[in-house]
């Protein structure tokens, strides 16, 4: 069923066994594993189901970054951009990259400090199964040996050291002509699931899910001990229309940064909330930096083709795309203190190769239908590579539908060196963190300052792995690498990462822990003190990987379900 809360017409109480406050992957996911029991949900959402820039504004609020001793001020308004507040959440943009955590992650890492989670790799394992489907991912296998059925021969890096992996893109491809799916040159489409339209006749049909849109989440009420949540508090953006819910169960699923802002914000706020006692909520937040950091110039131009071809582009694999990146072994984390990382090598297109121009002409007269631009340079390209333009257009006519994706059936020559880009964990410190701004927004909650901290050991990490590549790259005798300039500086200067990574995969900032000490849920996700309240999302995460979050935050959400469901069927049979 579902609710308009701005039209909802009753000043009783709203009375249910679990409540779920925010519907993006996590609320969603958690909610539809419900579907169809007996527990009474309802998912409380602050949007409607279409973006309304009124309701976003509630994500306003102020970003810092610290270089050295500078504490500066970001201008890009990451928090309102990035994330999405309407039924759905950011998955309603996200670009649907997947790839499970490896047993590495979840692991006390002795150069690493707070690293270790509760739990480990082999205990989340069958809940990434269960998530591909959520998510549409067709197969669970992520390793090298995809390389042969691209058929496909890969690079014989030393696996001791440096391995090829792959990430799967969310949604099944699509033909074309489906208008919501990302379409490509050769006209076949994909496009990541978006949860709020995947899920929302599932969820509106439900005869025991009750979804409340329009509805904010503004204050958890709790018992005197402040071990209890009793009610929430919603309220719509006018604040014409207030109510409470009463339940069982609460779980907070509002995303990275509104899990900590909304603990922040409930009881007393200067006292630091509710589910704070020891001051960390907020605390250790964690971005995700990424940047290009380096170049590979390669021995000649058959090496820049194939890295390139094999590296460069995304390959439809089963039902999806699959995406092929580099990672270093464990026992090369281990043996160099590095945070994990992903390498991503990108070619440079030749961008005066007639392909590339025939490409260029094509997206943009036939795709777009717009006049293309620097037609006459175009053209020019495509007469003086005629004979390769009309060899390259044959192979893409005949179409074998398990052949490389998107512009990879149009091989487009490449100079002779390719970027190398990549996103790195961060390290967790308590000094980066999520808190309250004196600002309010027009439900009268405070606003956020994201105040992020690096300690250094990124950047560390980054060299070292440039270093490691450039020597494998050595010996294979592909090429030589070149580390960018503002790497080989100071660790407290973050040259390009100052600018990337801020907002996008928050986590960390209600961190799960073994004792209250060091986080602020346990093992389950259960507040370590207060007795019914949950929290679901990668705000839960101690550290992040270098992995993109949301395949983990739906394995964890049905983790959650499983545990939920047993206790509230344990407490009506006592
Ligand atoms: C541009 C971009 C690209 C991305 N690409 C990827 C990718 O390729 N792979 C990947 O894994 N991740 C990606 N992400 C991250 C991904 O979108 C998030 O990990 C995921 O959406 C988080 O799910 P969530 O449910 O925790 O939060 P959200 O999806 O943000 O959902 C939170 C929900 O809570 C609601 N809410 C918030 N506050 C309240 C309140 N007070 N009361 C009631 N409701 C509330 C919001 O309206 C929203 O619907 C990307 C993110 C961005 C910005």
């Amino acid at each position: 069923m579902v609710i308009d809360f701005d039209k909802f017409d009753s000043d009783d109480d709203l009375n249910c066994n679990l409540c779920i406050i925010g519907a993006g992957a996590a609320g969603i996911t958690l909610a539809r594993e419900f579907n169809n029991t007996k527990i009474n949900v309802i998912l409380v959402e602050s949007g409607g189901i279409e973006y309304d820039h009124q309701i976003q504004k509630l994500y306003d609020g102020e970003t810092y970054v610290t270089e050295g001793s500078i504490r500066r001020k970001i201008y890009f308004n990451s928090l309102m951009a990035w994330r999405l507040r309407f039924f759905g959440g950011t998955t309603n943009h996200w670009v649907g990259k997947c790839e499970p955590f490896r047993d590495i992650d979840f692991e006390k890492r002795s150069w690493i400090s707070n690293s270790g989670w509760p739990i480990n790799a082999a205990d989340i394992e069958k809940y990434y199964r269960r998530a591909d489907k959520v998510i549409q991912l067709s197969s669970s296998v992520y390793s090298d040996e995809l390389w042969h059925h691209l058929n496909i021969a890969p690079f014989e890096f030393n696996k001791d050291r440096i391995e090829t992996w792959f990430g799967q893109r969310s949604g099944f491809l699509r033909e074309a002509g489906n208008p919501d799916s990302w379409r490509d040159i050769t006209g076949k489409e994909q496009g990541a699931i978006r949860f709020g339209k995947e899920y929302r006749n599932e969820l509106f049909d439900s005869n025991n899910v009750k979804v409340l849109l329009h509805a904010n989440a503004v204050d958890l009420i709790t018992n005197n001990d402040i071990n209890h949540v009793n009610s929430l508090k919603i309220s719509n953006l006018s604040r014409v229309r207030e109510s409470k819910i009463i339940a069982d169960t609460f779980v907070l699923c509002a995303g990275g940064f509104e899990n900590p802002r909304i603990l922040l914000n409930s009881g007393n706020r200067d006292n630091g909330g509710i589910a704070n006692n020891n001051g960390l909520v907020g605390k250790y937040y964690l971005g995700h930096p990424f940047a290009e950091f380096g170049t590979l110039v390669t021995r000649d131009q058959e090496q820049a083709d194939k890295l390139g071809h094999d590296f460069s582009m995304h390959k439809a694999l089963e039902k999806n795309l699959v995406d092929p990146h580099l990672r270093f072994s464990n026992a090369c984390l281990n043996n160099n203190k590095m945070l994990n990382i992903g390498i991503w090598l990108r070619a440079i297109s030749d961008k005066n190769s007639g392909i590339y121009s025939a490409i260029e002409i094509y997206k943009q007269l036939i795709l777009n239908k717009t006049l293309p631009n620097n037609l006459t340079k175009n053209m020019i390209n495509v007469l003086k590579d005629i004979d390769d333009v009309i060899v390259q257009s044959f192979r893409n006519a005949s179409d074998d539908p398990s052949s490389s994706y998107t512009t990879s059936r149009f091989v487009i020559p490449t100079e002779q060196s390719i970027r190398i880009w990549g996103i790195v964990e961060q390290a967790p410190i308590s000094d980066s963190k999520v808190h309250l701004s004196t600002n309010q927004d027009e439900l009268g909650l405070n606003k956020i300052i994201v105040d992020w901290k690096l300690n250094g050991q990124e950047k560390q990490t980054m060299r070292r792995a440039l270093i490691i590549l450039g020597n494998e790259f050595g010996r294979l005798n592909i090429g030589r690498v070149k580390i960018d300039d503002w790497l080989l500086e100071d660790d407290n200067l973050l040259g390009p990462l100052s600018d990337t990574g801020i907002g996008s995969h928050p986590a960390g900032t209600t961190r799960m822990s073994t004792t209250s000490v060091s986080g602020v849920v346990d093992v389950n996700c259960r507040s370590h003190f207060i007795d019914n309240l949950y929290i679901s999302g990668s705000s839960i995460f101690p550290t992040n990987s270098y992995v993109s979050p949301t395949h983990t935050i739906v394995a964890l959400s049905i983790k959650l379900a499983d545990h939920i469901k047993r206790n509230l069927v344990h407490k009506s049979q006592t």
